[in-house]
């Protein structure tokens, strides 16, 4: 049994009591509030492991209060809770800090699916704390500073995108990652990304990364598969 805190912020009392009933039997330790003000003074007050988040709130919108938390510094998963059609709102939900979306109406599997996985990553992340510096052979590479810094001093910076990356290959370190994968987890839900996206990223920062990016030792591409990082 799971004692991870989820704070519900939601105002249709009909979900709130499934989604309620749902994860308690689940062993969450669950709170809910209805508006943005309670969630934040909430979230204060009990540092939520993860939480659900409606869009359409009287008064603060979900956008807003995701904006708040993550001005606040905190970093725990948001998962926002958005009705169907709201492709648009999705992505800028992303863009702002959260962390993944489900549409309305949505299963319970599928929820607790998401959940579990969200909560899955965001420990992994916390054990070791935040990945700041990667040694790649004689290539260093400061994740803080979004920076590349080269065995002849050279200093690569690095894009917003390209440290994203870096830190999904790092967590999925000596396995296999599709384009899908790259395209779902980096990228999200930009519909005009395609596989070709991934390609052209990944031999950019092979050029920033690899000694010899022509030859790359570390960032290597398996055919028919995707991508690989090989970290000892
Ligand atoms: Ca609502």
């Amino acid at each position: 049994m799971s004692n991870k805190k989820i704070l519900i912020v939601e105002d249709e009392p009909s979900l709130v009591f499934t989604l309620q009933d749902t994860l308690e039997s689940e062993g969450y330790n669950v709170s809910v509030v209805s508006d943005g003000e309670a969630a934040i003074e909430k979230t204060k007050q009990i540092k939520p492991d993860l939480m659900l988040l409606d869009l359409m709130l009287p008064g603060m919108s979900g956008y807003e209060i995701c904006k708040k938390i993550r001005a606040m510094k905190y970093t725990f998963p948001i998962i926002m809770l958005t009705a169907r059609d709201q492709e648009v709102d999705k992505v800028a939900g992303l863009n702002i800090g959260a962390d993944d979306y489900i549409t309305k109406p949505f299963g319970v599997k599928e929820l607790l699916a998401r959940i579990q996985a969200r909560l899955r990553r965001a420990s992994s992340y916390s054990k070791s704390g935040p990945l700041e510096v990667l040694k790649l052979g004689n290539v260093k590479i400061d994740l803080k500073e979004s920076e590349v810094i080269k065995p002849n001093g050279v200093i690569h910076p690095l894009s917003t995108r390209e440290v994203e990356m870096i830190q999904y290959l790092v967590e999925r370190a000596n396995q296999p990652v599709s384009r899908d994968e790259l395209l779902e987890q980096v990228w999200r839900y930009e519909y005009s990304t395609n596989t070709r996206t991934v390609d052209v990223h990944i031999s950019k920062l092979r050029a920033k990364i690899e000694e010899h990016p022509d030859d790359p030792h570390y960032l290597v591409t398996l055919h028919g598969v995707g991508y690989m990082l090989k970290i000892n």
